[in-house]
């Protein structure tokens, strides 16, 4: 059925303050952060672009829960009903049943958005999420690439050697600017 142009207004609206959202936060723990960097002008971070989600982020960090989690580009999300980063590739069904469930912890949440049916909004609960790039991998395998994995200021210890960064095979973990600590996905606003 074609879509009014209503519709297609209020979910570009809805999809663009989604993304803006996920900006202020991601601000507000630059904001902490450069309180925590005075003496040193550079953080670690990862290129999503080079990331191959290998899993070495859930495990190598000196903390015991790794400083990486997934973030979710909400303005390139396709919002669909059947999400390659959410469910595992042969889902029993599809719905939200854990046994559906891609994510280890269930850190991804999929809720229907009844208004601009048939879509589906994926949220990261970030205290659940371990870094694993499991739903990364599944996003860029078949998806559009809209979920990647950052380090979380809040939480790094901005180490003089990442031992997550030694870890890398695919050399993703750069050093950036403490003012500018998150490298998000390009957006296409086409
Ligand atoms: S699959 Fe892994 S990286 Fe993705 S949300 Fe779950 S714990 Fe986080
Ligand atoms: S710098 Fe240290 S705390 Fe931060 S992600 Fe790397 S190992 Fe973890
Ligand atoms: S270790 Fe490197 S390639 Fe592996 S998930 Fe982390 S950033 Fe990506």
């Amino acid at each position: 059925m074609a879509e009014n142009k209503n519709d297609i207004n209020r979910r570009h609206f809805l999809r663009r303050s989604l993304w803006a959202a996920g900006l202020t936060g991601l601000g507000a723990a630059a904001g902490f952060l450069s309180r925590k960097t005075n003496a040193r002008n550079t953080v670690w971070q990862i290129d999503p672009e080079i990331c191959v989600a290998c899993g070495n982020c859930a495990t190598y960090c000196v903390l015991e829960e790794s400083a990486v989690k997934c973030v979710h580009a909400y303005a390139m999300c396709g919002y669909c009903r059947i999400c390659f980063g959410y469910f595992g590739p042969e889902p029993h069904d599809i719905n939200e049943g854990a046994e559906n469930q891609l994510c280890p912890t269930g850190a991804i949440q999929r809720k229907y958005l009844k208004d601009d049916d048939p879509y589906y909004e994926y949220t990261i609960d970030e205290p659940l999420c371990m870094g694993c790039g499991k739903c990364v991998k599944g996003c860029n395998t078949f998806g559009n690439g809209s979920l990647f994995l950052q380090v979380r200021h809040d939480r790094c210890l901005n180490c003089n050697e990442c031992s997550i960064a030694a870890a890398c095979p695919s050399g993703a973990y750069k050093r950036v600017p403490a003012d500018k600590p998150y490298l998000l996905k390009k957006v296409d606003h086409a």
